[in-house]
């Protein structure tokens, strides 16, 4: 397992800072959830963790190992996106292995890794199958089989679930969890939906405007929110 450390990490985009300095350490094993206003910074902080996006300052560590200057697919980071971001003209088998391909791993491993995470994930029916040929709640698997497979130990989610239904959401919610303690991943999940956060979370991270209002566990920050921008976002009295 891995932890992740964020220590006064800045993003700017030309002359704009989105990110203004964010401290963060989450532990090995835990799932902590990012919330906030759209706009706040929660997509731009997953994707310098991920490598996606330059980090303009500050320090990203991951598993005690400085990550700013590391490439993407050599940081041992898993992100999940809410439009899936699945290949329209690959089979669901081959959208899964497309990470252990670009990695040039042995066909038969390909082969046996494909298994294994088609069968924890319920799509062993579907592996021939187009993305156009699935459902929501199916595309969502394919994208954290492709996730997994490669078995990573941090898992990045971006409001992977927004587009389902909220009965599929509530099933999917409780599978990410499951899959998050089987694997023994460390989580990051940015959502807005305060139900998805309180019922996902180790720890909540409150963001606003590029900055963390609070951090605390659903029960803190719901019984004793620091301010009323806190207060309002997880629905208690200010
Ligand atoms: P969230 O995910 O919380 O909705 P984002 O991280 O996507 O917010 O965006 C944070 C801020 O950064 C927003 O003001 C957004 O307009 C800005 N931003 C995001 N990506 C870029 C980009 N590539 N270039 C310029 N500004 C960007
Ligand atoms: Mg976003």
């Amino acid at each position: 397992m891995s932890g992740v450390r964020l220590d006064h990490i800045v993003k700017a985009y030309g002359g704009l800072q989105v990110v203004h300095g964010i401290d963060l350490e989450v532990t090995p094993g835990e799932f902590v959830v990012l919330v906030g206003p759209s706009g706040c910074g929660k997509s731009t902080t997953l994707r310098m963790i991920a490598g996606l996006e330059e980090i303009s300052d500050g320090t990203l560590t991951i598993d005690g190992t400085v990550m700013n200057s590391i490439a993407p697919k050599d940081r041992d980071v898993a992100m999940v996106f809410q439009n899936y971001a699945l290949y329209p003209h690959l089979n669901v088998a081959d959208n899964i292995a497309f990470g252990l391909r670009i990695r040039k791993t042995r066909k038969d491993e390909i082969a046996a890794a494909v298994k294994e995470v088609s069968g924890i994930l319920g799509l062993t029916e579907y592996l021939e199958r187009r993305p156009a040929d699935l459902s929501g709640g199916q595309r969502q698997r394919v994208a954290m089989g492709r996730a997994i497979v490669r078995q990573p130990k941090v898992f990045l989610f971006d409001e992977p679930l927004s587009n389902l239904d909220a009965k599929l959401r509530t099933q999917m919610r409780a599978e990410i969890k499951r899959l998050h303690k089987r694997l023994g991943a460390t989580s990051i999940y940015v959502t807005h939906d305060q139900v998805e956060a309180m019922t996902l979370a180790d720890r909540i991270v409150v963001m606003n405007d590029g900055r963390i209002e609070q951090i605390g566990s659903p029960m803190d920050l719901f019984l004793n929110p620091a301010n009323t921008f806190v207060a309002g976002f997880l629905g208690s009295p200010p």
